[in-house]
């Protein structure tokens, strides 16, 4: 029907167009899509204006094709799919599997709920005594199901979204504060639903000139996710003009402060029962890996201390026995690709050392460093090595030097 009505309104246009002596077409050259010879011009009737329903009719057309498919997926699923099963791009048998490496953060430790609520209360704290934002924000308690790992943020619209993996948004997933926007006005906003590649952010998540809309792939980036459509439905309710950018930039300030003046370690270190989930099932892994003769190694992200408390309390004060490599604060993604920083040892103080490091010993904690020397001084590479994280991104920058084994978590 629609295809009809477009055609009948080209030829429509085509003769009227000829009528007017704008024709492509010359009274000897009359080519075969044009229906008006020369001879035979008259006054034509005007092309017919849109169809006025034509947009209702597209939009029920949609509708109706969503709901079919809403409705065949589930059945599809359910056939196919083992909920309780687990899945894997490669097939390996554990016993060739000689060196085990981990990520620490939801890796080997995993968080209750209570830690998202601690970095969402202090970086609203912040935001309201560094930023000097409205202290009525306080009213807003962090609510552990609004966001989930993955989402959008367009930063100059204040818009949090679904994307897929084509950069379609997905329609009624799109909030504006704690509020769904329409789908028409998205569409409207968008000039459709697909994101240009320009605009989005980079591989591994992060943003830089151009790209406004932002990834957020870090399990702990929920708190900050809900942060923000917290704020940004305060100044909406109230009427208070902001601007988006300075709003984005202040609670991704506030969250990272809340790692890097040490707020949260501080917490966790002081309550780790209330905060660290799971640690008998962890030492038993450990424990067994350990038993049957497998190396074993720790790459992570978090300062000494904080591990080292975590790793006493999961494992106990001997944690260091079962691990042949320790590294912290790794500054993954980029320890997997910056070769320029080297190795550094932290003594039992916590103080570094300016020791050049020509091998990494067991029982030692290093600093830092980047993989292709990590690769250099053990020599662990290939089908031999399986490599445990959670970050679909930086960890699994791994995936083509080791077997890479994605953990996944209800976090
Ligand atoms: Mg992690």
């Amino acid at each position: 029907m629609a295809a009809r009505s477009l055609l009948g309104a080209g030829r429509a246009g085509c003769a009227g167009r000829a009528a007017a002596g704008l024709c492509c077409c010359s009274a000897s050259r009359a080519g075969p899509h044009c229906t008006v010879a020369p001879q035979q011009q008259q006054p034509q009737p005007p092309p017919p204006a849109p169809t006025p329903d034509m947009k209702s009719y597209l939009w029920a057309r949609y509708r109706e094709a969503k709901k079919v498919t809403k409705d065949l997926v589930p059945s599809i699923m359910s056939n196919l799919l083992n909920p309780d099963a687990v899945f894997t791009n490669n097939e390996m048998s554990l016993s060739d599997i000689e060196i085990y490496g981990f990520d620490y953060d939801y890796t080997l430790v995993f968080y209750s709920q209570d830690l998202h609520t601690l970095i969402y209360n202090a970086a609203r704290d912040l935001l309201i005594n560094e930023h000097r934002y409205p202290a009525e924000i306080r009213k807003y308690d962090y609510d552990p199901n609004f966001a989930i790992r993955g989402l959008h943020y367009d930063v100059h619209r204040a818009l949090l979204m679904k994307i897929d993996a084509f950069h379609y948004i997905q329609l009624g997933t799109v909030y504006r504060g704690l509020s769904v926007v329409p789908d028409e006005e998205v569409i409207a906003m968008y000039d459709g639903s697909h994101v240009p590649l320009e605009q989005m952010s980079d591989f591994y998540g992060k943003s830089s000139h151009g790209h406004t809309m932002k990834q957020f792939m870090d399990i702990f980036s929920l708190p900050e996710m809900t942060l923000l459509s917290c704020v940004n439905e305060y100044f909406l309710k109230n009427n208070i003009d902001y601007e988006p950018v300075h709003l984005y930039k202040d609670v991704k300030d506030s969250i990272r402060d809340v790692h890097i003046k040490g707020i949260m370690y501080r917490a966790i270190e002081a309550d780790i029962e209330k905060y660290i989930c799971y640690a008998e099932q962890t030492r038993a892994v450990l424990r067994k890996l350990a038993d049957h003769g497998k190396k074993i190694f720790l790459i992570t992200n978090s300062p000494s201390s904080f591990v080292d408390k975590g790793m006493k309390f999961i494992v106990g004060k001997d944690w260091r026995d079962l691990f042949d490599v320790v590294i912290v604060q790794a500054d993954k993604p980029n320890f997997f690709n910056d070769k320029r920083r080297p190795f550094r040892k932290v003594n039992e103080r916590g103080v570094l050392l300016w020791d050049k490091i020509h091998k990494l010993q067991k029982g030692q904690i290093y600093k830092q460093g980047n993989l292709y020397e990590f690769l250099k001084l053990t020599g662990w590479r290939g089908s031999k090595v399986l490599y445990f994280g959670d970050h679909i991104y930086s960890d699994l920058a791994v995936s083509n030097l080791f077997f890479f084994f994605i953990v996944f978590h209800g976090g």
